[in-house]
């Protein structure tokens, strides 16, 4: 996983150099890796009202299920930036990937300390479920 972690973040960097982020200067990329193998990127797009920004992670959860379906699974993700900045995904992004991610499933970001590995489920300890009948 160590290696599959590194080309993932290699991935996150690289799709961060298409951010539009005008306002914040805040390019952030995310990979996400599929159970199919396939690996899918995303960036942040942000907006002028501000409030309609859209995050990297998810970003790249409606470009993978677009492109691969409503069945996905993640087995990892990689969030990286390219303003040399602290970015562990923000709530909302955990809420949106936990959906389809494995509990045990690393993901790697940039933390004050240097880039730091959880997995969903410490990130996300509880996340929203709803069963329904
Ligand atoms: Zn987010």
């Amino acid at each position: 996983m160590e290696a599959e972690l590194e080309l993932l973040m290699k991935a996150a960097r690289r799709v961060a150099k298409n951010s539009y982020s005008p306002y914040s200067n805040f390019k952030v990329g995310a990979a996400l890796l599929l159970s199919s193998g396939a690996i899918i990127t995303g960036t942040n797009v942000e907006n002028v009202s501000y409030g309609l920004t859209f995050c990297a992670e998810r970003s790249a959860l409606v470009r993978a299920i677009a492109e691969h379906g409503p069945a996905i699974r993640i087995k990892a993700v990689a969030v990286a930036n390219l303003n040399d900045s602290a970015s562990p995904p923000c709530g909302a992004c955990r809420q949106m990937l936990a959906e389809f991610a494995e509990p045990d499933a690393p993901v790697i970001f940039p933390s004050i300390n240097g880039p730091r590995t959880m997995t969903f489920s410490e990130l996300l300890p509880a996340a929203f479920e709803m069963k329904l009948k």
